[in-house]
């Protein structure tokens, strides 16, 4: 199996790109912060499906880390990266470092509105989709992709990236890929590596509690009990939850039933130091 080429400088970037768009090929994206799992494969999968060059990038971005969250020990295991990706057949790894993305004096920050601001993820991690929009932004500019892939799994991410893409007329076509899951529900992260055997346990109620809502939601029960007795089952299992909510699928705007719908129920809690994030349509 051939290694997928590597660069680590905007110049070498730009070589390998050229070469990939040679006979016009289409070149999909999929960026992530590296400690690969089978959610982003998944993508990578989706991608090589949809495109006839696969760009996947590795950089774990400062910019969408506060002061206080996990950036020095966020997981980074680019050997074993390298290997998923070789064998997946991707073309080409783009992997700088922060100097690379971020050189002495940059000062420049998208604020990103709309669904960047639904009152979900923005509301406990303020700084987190300026840092995303604008990682995004340059990633686009620089692999230059016709299209790029994002889990549902970061829906709001996804929602937002979606906005900025046309917004700004990046012209990269974003394409939304099914979250993955462990076999008892917990959404595959990066960051489950931090869960104690005990949390690990208890972490599938997040899931679990998801589908129950739905349940009950397609059974006719209203929504604020629904919400109510999921937000304590979420509690009940050792979680602090930040939110679990019911929103528009498409706007993220606040809805009061089913029928106000497509509806999406997003949650969000953390179990010990770890924050875990997951969603299900209703
Ligand atoms: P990350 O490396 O966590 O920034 O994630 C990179 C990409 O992989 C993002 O688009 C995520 O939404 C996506 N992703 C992460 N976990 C999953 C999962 N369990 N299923 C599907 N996509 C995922």
């Amino acid at each position: 199996m051939t290694q997928p080429l590597i660069a680590r400088s905007l110049q070498s970037l730009h070589r390998a790109r050229t070469e990939l768009g040679r006979r016009n090929a289409t070149v999909a994206l999929v960026p992530t912060m590296g400690a690969l799992h089978d959610g982003h494969i998944s993508l990578v999968r989706l991608a090589r499906r949809r495109a006839k060059k696969v760009v996947v990038s590795i950089f774990v971005n400062p910019t969408q880390f506060a002061a206080h969250e996990d950036l020095g020990s966020y997981p980074r295991t680019w050997k074993a990266d390298l290997a998923k990706l070789t064998a997946e057949g991707v073309d080409l790894v783009w992997h700088p470092d922060a100097k690379t993305m971020y050189p002495d004096g940059f000062a420049t920050r998208i604020a990103p509105e709309g669904p960047a601001l639904a009152g979900l993820e923005d509301r406990f991690r303020p700084h987190f989709f300026g840092g995303v929009a604008t990682v995004v932004a340059k990633l686009f500019t620089q692999v230059r992709p016709d299209m790029a892939l994002f889990g549902e799994k970061d829906f709001q991410q996804l929602k937002v990236v979606s906005r900025m893409a046309r917004d700004l007329d990046l012209g990269v076509k974003v394409i939304g890929g099914a979250i993955v899951r462990e076999r008892d529900g917990l959404a595959m992260s990066s960051r489950n590596v931090y869960l104690s055997p005990e949390e690990r346990s208890a972490a599938p109620v997040l899931f679990r509690t998801l589908k129950d809502t739905a349940k009950r939601l397609r059974g006719g029960d209203r929504l604020k009990a629904a919400l109510a007795d999921g937000a304590e089952a979420i509690g009940r299992a050792g979680f602090v939850l930040d939110y679990l909510e019911a929103r528009h699928a498409d706007t993220l705007a606040p809805v009061s039933s089913l029928t106000d719908g497509p509806v999406r129920l997003l949650v969000a809690a953390k179990l010990g130091t770890t924050r875990l994030i997951d969603n299900i349509r209703a």
